[in-house]
């Protein structure tokens, strides 16, 4: 069933520029990702339509992003709802002047070839919305700094005082460096 799914990857998701116009064409589709911290398969529901310059490709991406919690460190899962608004024009033949890549023209993707892979597209989208420093919860505790309990789940007992404690661990680094005091 590898070979299946593998065309199913490689074919489903491209689209052909040419038959593009100015009037929507509706896109639904789901497809793997292909990331780790991505859950299954994400549904994409929008359109795409022939702007002046390039096309337009805009809508929603809906799937379930499976993350590691910055504080306690425990995996968990929670489900996104991203919207998307990029504009596709051709790769210039030389690289344009940086002025041309101002703020609002942060949504560009080039391609090269008028088939393009929707898929891939998407894929990027996914990746550059991740959340940086995802938590399980907003009142996560993370994790003692001291000896390393994940204090959600039970409370180590530790002296509090962590301030000094860190200081301390950074007096020691800069001796073991430096040497003396
Ligand atoms: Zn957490
Ligand atoms: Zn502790």
């Amino acid at each position: 069933m590898t070979i299946d799914r593998d065309i199913y990857t490689l074919f489903s998701m491209r689209i052909d520029l040419g038959s593009v116009k100015k009037e929507a064409k509706q896109l639904e589709e789901t497809f793997d990702p292909e990331l780790s911290e991505v859950e299954g398969t994400t549904a994409f529901q929008g359109e795409i339509k022939e702007i002046s310059g390039g096309y337009e490709l805009t809508g929603f991406l809906d799937g379930v992003y499976r993350l590691n919690c910055s504080r306690c460190l425990e995996p968990f899962t929670r489900s996104f709802h991203l919207p998307v608004r990029l504009m596709l024009k051709p790769r210039p033949e030389f690289n344009e002047p940086e002025r041309d890549l101002a703020a609002e023209e942060l949504d560009l993707v080039f391609y090269d070839d008028h088939i393009i892979d929707i898929g891939k597209i998407l894929r990027d989208e996914i990746v550059v919305n991740m959340p940086l420093k995802p938590v399980c919860d907003v009142n996560c505790k993370g994790l003692c700094p001291q000896c390393g309990q994940n204090l959600n789940k039970k409370d180590c007992g530790c002296e509090p005082g962590t301030e000094a404690g860190a200081w301390n661990a950074l007096k020691s680094i800069k001796k073991a460096i430096y040497g003396g005091e």
